[in-house]
């Protein structure tokens, strides 16, 4: 059973979908004003694993993955360029691409940017307006969280003593809203020259809060299962985006809420000024390699601290190396006679034709229980390493069969699909990937579209799988 630390509850609960055909998860993405640095790649690593997880324990995930490309900083920096923010965020946004598949990072299903959903977000402010959960003040829009009973459920803040009218100033807004915690909707612009949508409730832009409501409501229904972020998200982000989307639809917003915790680098806040900031291209340039990033972030559970420094970027890419390493002496030794005769009895991990060597099962279901149990990665990866120990040293005795190293080989791709460590063009392609690529060239076929056709049969023999035709349809073999 998939076991998540939900925020909301403050407790690990089981996972049980709405919809158990379809997951949907909401991961909170990037603002576009700069390159994307460690600590964001942390919580993207940190989704990454959690669809992965999903996908292996079973389901099918919509992932939606926002950019925020409106919002003060945007706007300040791209003037300062002397650029439309659209040209300005473009190259933010090709960037945030590159570093993600860099990092193996399963691009999201969708990818909603705010500035295509500025009428969603007009929408639901005229209906808080309407329902009393929302003023106007000088033309700026700010939400009343004095009428939203359950706010700081999420973050557990008390605000017992934060009365309206409350003398603390927290922001040059203070004069124009009712009491100290609201927060603003949609702030009013009347400079002409300055970026603003003209809407039914006026010139302005929206703030940055609603606009994560809007599209995640948008494209995953008013209740969805998982909302993921940063754990600095917590307070006020998230806990604004529930108090918008309760108030607007008078139910349930997001069921599970999954937080990662902080990066430090080499045991300090991460910070320009300290000058240990690292985007991921700057480790590119000193020479680190991708697969040694993504290991060392998911290395520790998402939700421990976790000190980034060298040494253990050092010592991830010497792990990452010796299961590769590991994973080339399977393959190489794993023969082709071998290969042939399982494929040919459709012998299998899941198909009970032959027994698994029972070290490798007991891999297999200790990186199961690790990574079910909120995503305990660290478990995850003992389970792995254990088992390239024990097939090193049996290998070294050659005392190991064919089948047996095919059957490893298809326990470590199966851990592979949630860790994603070994390289695409290492990886043999599954039993099951082929015969979908068959099964469409058959289908190009009927609808006699022979350049797809073929186009596939060379798909398959780049990889090398060699095609039959035959009487009693396709066959199949590896080179
Ligand atoms: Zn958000």
């Amino acid at each position: 059973m998939l076991k998540f630390n939900n925020t909301l509850s403050g407790k690990l609960e089981d996972f049980t979908p709405i919809d158990e055909a379809n997951v949907r998860l909401y991961f909170c993405g990037p603002t576009v004003y700069d390159f994307a640095h460690i600590g964001n790649f942390r919580s993207m690593v940190f989704t990454d694993i959690l669809v992965r997880t999903l996908r292996f324990k079973g389901y099918n995930v919509t992932h939606a993955m926002n950019i925020t490309d409106v919002e003060d900083k945007i706007i300040r920096r791209a003037a300062d360029a002397n650029l439309p923010i659209d040209d300005f965020t473009a190259k933010y946004i090709e960037a945030l691409w590159q570093d993600f598949d860099a990092l193996g990072c399963a691009r999201p299903d969708i990818v909603p940017r705010a500035t295509h959903y500025i009428d969603e977000m007009v929408a639901i402010i005229q209906t808080l307006m309407e329902r009393g959960h929302a003023y106007n003040s000088e033309g700026s829009i700010y939400y009343r969280v004095a009428s939203f009973p359950d706010y700081g459920k999420l973050s557990k803040i008390n605000f017992a003593g934060n009365i309206a009218g409350a003398s603390e100033r927290v922001d040059a807004d203070t004069d124009a809203k009712e009491d100290a915690r609201d927060f603003a909707l949609w702030k009013a612009v009347e400079d002409l020259n300055e970026v603003a949508w003209d809407t039914a409730i006026g010139r302005g832009r929206p703030g940055w809060h609603i606009e994560c409501s809007a599209m995640s409501m948008k494209n995953l229904g008013e209740t969805f299962d998982i909302h993921a972020g940063g754990v600095d998200l917590i307070f006020p982000h998230h806990e604004n985006e529930i108090a918008q989307s309760e108030g607007a639809t008078g139910k349930p917003f997001a069921r599970y809420w999954l937080h990662a915790a902080h990066l430090k680098v080499e045991g300090e806040t991460m910070s320009k000024s300290r000058g240990n900031f690292y985007t991921f291209r700057d480790l590119i340039e000193q020479g680190f390699k991708p697969e040694a990033i993504r290991y060392l972030l998911l290395s520790v559970p998402y939700n421990k601290p976790l000190n980034f420094t060298f040494d253990a970027l050092r010592a991830a890419e010497k792990a990452v190396t010796s299961l590769r390493d590991f994973r080339r002496r399977l393959l190489e030794s794993a023969t082709d006679e071998a290969a042939r005769a399982m494929t040919e009895e459709g012998a299998g991990i899941e198909g009970g034709r032959f027994d698994l060597p029972s070290f490798a099962g007991k891999a297999i279901r200790d990186f199961d229980a690790g990574i079910s149990d909120d995503l305990n990665t660290s478990v995850a990866l003992a389970a792995i390493h254990e088992l390239a120990r024990e097939t090193n040293r049996l290998l070294a005795e050659d005392c190991i069969a064919p089948l047996d190293r095919r059957a490893i080989l298809k326990v470590l791709d199966r851990m592979d699909t949630v860790l994603n460590i070994f390289s695409d063009d290492e990886r043999e392609m599954l039993d099951s990937e082929i015969q979908t690529l068959i099964d469409q060239r058959q289908e190009a076929r009927r609808r006699r579209d022979f350049r797809k056709s073929d186009e596939i049969r060379d798909e398959l023999l780049a990889q090398g799988i060699i095609l039959e035709d035959t009487r009693n349809g396709v066959r199949w073999k590896r080179k």
